[in-house]
């Protein structure tokens, strides 16, 4: 179990996309043969004009074919099961991709009436195009939000029991916390880092070497010393997950360091919930921490911390 897979929108798809998260559905036209096209391109399919524009329509369409799917496609949709996958075909001529919703199985027929379903499925508002029978009193699927009816701690964070699947699964998102407070990496740091490691190469501890010789133009902070002050800098996650027994570091899926550090640098951190996935070990949360040096846009350590919750 993790984040549903979302579509990717492109620049030529976008129209299409933006127009259901606004409740309607748009398909291309072509101006010179007045054709419909779908999915949508940057050629006519009948006449291979360019000169496609965007027309709402109003979405009544007939169903083509369909299947049930009795085992999932996709793990992510173990809990849609069965899912109707279905082709129907707009007024229009065109045909969609799409699924079926709001319909018992026994309700299905190839040839049947059917109107759009705006499925919006996150905060955001992004939405998907679903079918129903065209006497369902179904248009919208509105977004459920699973945190909606959770407490908070006294830090103003949710509290998500572990044994909330959706609420687990909807904390997997693109939005990075806010920076923690700086602090500054300085000589003394990284000396003190060098003695503890044993890794006294030059780069690192010999100012007036680095001067002269570091493509830097003055010694750099091991990556491994920027990775460890993430314990300094504390970045406020909008969540506590609660309900587990034990809580376990795991170590890290990827560790990089893509930009150097500059003794005198100050850095901070930030971070996000990149996954989080139901496994045999436990509920699998992978954060993924960025540092950076203030100001630079590129991260000095990327972090996919995984932490397991049982
Ligand atoms: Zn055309």
């Amino acid at each position: 179990m993790s984040v549903k897979p979302m579509p990717v929108a492109t620049s030529i798809s976008q129209p299409f996309w933006q127009a259901l998260n606004e409740g309607e559905l748009r398909i291309q036209q072509c101006e010179d043969c007045r054709g419909f096209v779908f999915y949508p391109r940057n050629h006519c399919t009948h006449c291979m004009s360019d000169k496609l524009s965007w027309k709402p329509v109003s979405g009544e369409a007939t169903l083509y074919t369909y299947t049930l799917t009795r085992v999932p496609t996709l793990p992510e949709l173990a809990d849609e099961m069965p899912q109707a996958l279905a082709v129907v075909e707009l007024k229009e001529g065109v045909r969609v991709n799409t699924t079926l919703t709001g319909l018992d199985e026994s309700e299905i027929r190839v040839g049947m009436k059917l109107k759009p379903v705006f499925h919006k499925v996150d905060a955001s508002g992004n939405t998907l195009l679903r079918f129903t029978a065209e006497h369902k009193a179904l248009d919208i699927i509105p977004y459920n939000n699973p945190f909606e009816s959770l407490n908070r701690n006294a830090k103003g964070q949710i509290q998500v029991p572990i044994s909330n699947l959706a609420a687990m699964s909807a904390l997997a998102n693109n939005e990075f916390t806010d920076w923690s407070e700086a602090i500054t990496v300085d000589q003394a740091l990284i000396n003190a880092f060098a003695d503890l490691s044993g890794d006294n190469y030059w780069i690192h501890t010999d100012p007036d070497k680095a001067a002269k010789d570091s493509p830097f133009g003055t010694t750099i902070a091991h990556g491994s010393l920027v990775q460890v002050l993430q314990s300094r800098m504390q970045f406020a996650l909008p969540f506590e997950v609660v309900g587990f027994k034990a809580m376990v570091n795991y170590g890290s899926n990827r560790l990089r360091f893509p930009a150097p550090v500059p003794a005198g640098s100050q850095i901070h951190a930030r971070a996000k919930v990149k996954a989080v996935d139901a496994t045999p070990k436990g509920m699998q949360l992978t954060l993924e921490v960025n540092i950076h040096v203030v100001g630079q846009e590129r991260p000095s350590v990327i972090n996919d911390l995984v932490i397991f919750y049982r």
